[in-house]
């Protein structure tokens, strides 16, 4: 994909600006939600039609705890799965696997995601933060996959979870962009 973060260049090249990097990949299957959340956290907005095929990064100085921190987002669009994976594993310091709560077969193409993350980062001997990210909270009418079960798979790799909507309110779905830039200058 492109790269629409041209003002990068102008932040980076400003001397003592101080500025840490982080930059997350958006993972999961199509129809997640992976560009609504990117969107509302990006704009506070919901946008409900947003194109499927558009990959792209997108740049926000946030704070968190206080600092800045150059934020980067990589809204992927893969088509079937996990596939020319190395644009955003060579590229991502954390990562953000997304399902929908209201489709199982999304909570179960997590899997590859989650392998695909924990092969490249044993071959490369670092850790990044993943967070495991069931989204759609508002539709618990339909859901399909239980709380216990995004746990248990979060546990099982050792990653985050949380439940959100891309939705409802803005502060649910910063807070884990942050939480992910957090753990990613933890590591
Ligand atoms: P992506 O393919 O992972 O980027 O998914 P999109 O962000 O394009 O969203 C796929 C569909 O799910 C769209 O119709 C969105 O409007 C819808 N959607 C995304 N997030 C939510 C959410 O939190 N709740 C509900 N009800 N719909 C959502
Ligand atoms: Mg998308």
């Amino acid at each position: 994909g492109k790269s629409r973060s041209c003002s990068v260049v102008n932040l980076t090249t400003i001397p003592d600006r101080g500025l840490n990097e982080c930059n997350i990949a958006m993972l999961g299957c199509r129809g997640s939600g992976k560009s609504a959340l990117t969107v509302k956290f990006l704009t506070k907005r919901f946008i409900s039609e947003y194109d499927p095929n558009l990959e792209d990064t997108y740049t926000s100085e946030e704070i968190v705890d206080q600092q800045p921190v150059l934020l980067k987002v990589m809204d992927t669009a893969d088509q079937d799965g996990p596939v020319n994976c190395e644009r955003y594993l060579n590229w991502a310091n954390a990562f953000i696997v997304v399902y929908s709560i209201d489709n199982r077969r999304s909570f179960e193409a997590c899997r590859l995601y989650l392998d695909t993350v924990s092969i490249h980062t044993k071959g490369v001997q670092q850790e990044y933060p993943v967070i495991l990210l069931g989204n759609k909270l508002d539709m618990e009418r339909y859901r399909q996959v239980s709380k216990s079960d995004g746990l248990s798979l979060a546990s099982k790799y050792g990653c985050l979870f949380y439940e959100v909507s891309a939705c409802l309110d803005f502060d649910s779905v910063q807070r884990v962009f942050h939480e992910a830039a957090r753990e990613a200058r933890r590591e």
